[in-house]
């Protein structure tokens, strides 16, 4: 027996050794990632759910890693959270976003996605800013999503700094709402121009009377607060009804459509 618990000690560990190494190994990959043009950014509808019309896209970043292929943001994202990268990763996509949306035909807005580690860097009010001179890009086109663990460190200075970027004509959107910490506290003293209603409570949604007791609250307070809410992971036509039914403004998902490659290149691609 003794044998036996050394011998799952030790395979534990090399377990642990094993993750840590890839770990350090796609962190360096992932800094050689843009030069070697293994990263693009896909594009997500969002619609309105009272007349349909498509109101904005989701910029979501992809990695095609050379060995191990498509990479999922949920992995690589934390990765460069944690080695800083995702600064140069971050400004990288939003040029990239603003550059794009400057050629779709239409006023639809791009929602480009912020880590709270972007958003704890002193400059990024200028940061944003300089993006929006270079490509061009009206800033009401703009829509910043953020999670409430950038805000919670330090809320007078987050608050301060949702103002400048409101200030310039931005607007900023809750994402992921219901999963983090002192919601309410937070909706209410800070300036949101959307709540995102998080996709795990739609993805359970037709099965729990739970999930959807969550989606009326949510959708009760975003009215009260006067503040649109859209809701991701629609997937079904049944959840499509329900938000309906519940006064949802907004929604995305694979219901509507995937993220893909950018809208200028499809028309692009359409035209003869
Ligand atoms: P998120 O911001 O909550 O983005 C929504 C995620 O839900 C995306 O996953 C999208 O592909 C997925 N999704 C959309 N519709 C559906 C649906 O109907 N069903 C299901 N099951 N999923 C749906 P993705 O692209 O894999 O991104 C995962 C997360 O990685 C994002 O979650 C976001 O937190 C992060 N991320 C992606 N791109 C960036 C980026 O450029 N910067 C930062 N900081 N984070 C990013
Ligand atoms: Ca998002
Ligand atoms: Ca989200
Ligand atoms: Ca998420």
């Amino acid at each position: 027996a003794k044998a036996r618990l050394g011998e799952s000690i030790c395979f534990f560990e090399t377990g642990m050794d094993e993750r840590a190494r890839e770990r350090r190994q796609l962190a360096n990959d992932l800094r050689q990632a843009g030069a070697n043009g293994q990263l693009s950014v896909l594009y997500q509808p969002q619609h309105s759910l009272r007349t349909g019309a498509v109101s904005g896209y989701e910029a979501l970043l992809r990695w095609m890693h050379p060995r191990r292929g498509l990479v999922s943001p949920d992995e690589f994202i934390p990765i460069a959270e944690e080695t800083g990268e995702i600064i140069a990763l971050g400004e990288w996509v939003l040029r990239e976003a603003c550059h794009e949306a400057r050629s779709w035909p239409g006023e639809e807005k791009v929602a480009v996605n912020l880590s709270p580690v972007q958003f704890l860097q002193p400059n990024l009010v200028e940061m944003v800013r300089s993006v929006l001179v270079e490509t061009g890009l009206p800033a009401r086109r703009l829509e910043l999503e953020i999670t409430e663990t950038a805000i919670i460190h330090d809320k007078l200075r987050a608050l301060h700094c949702l103002r400048l970027i409101k200030a310039m004509g931005i607007s900023v959107a809750i994402d992921d709402f219901g999963t983090g910490y002192s919601s309410l506290d937070t909706l209410q003293s800070f300036p949101f121009d959307k709540i995102k209603i998080d996709k795990s409570f739609l993805l359970k949604s037709e099965g729990s009377a739970q999930a959807r007791a969550i989606i009326r609250a949510v959708l009760a307070l975003g009215r009260s607060l006067d503040i649109p809410v859209l809701a991701e992971g629609i997937e079904t036509e049944g959840q499509l009804r329900v938000l309906k039914a519940e006064g949802c403004d907004e929604g995305q998902g694979y219901y509507f459509g995937h993220p893909s490659a950018a809208p200028s290149l499809k028309v692009r691609e359409a035209a003869p």
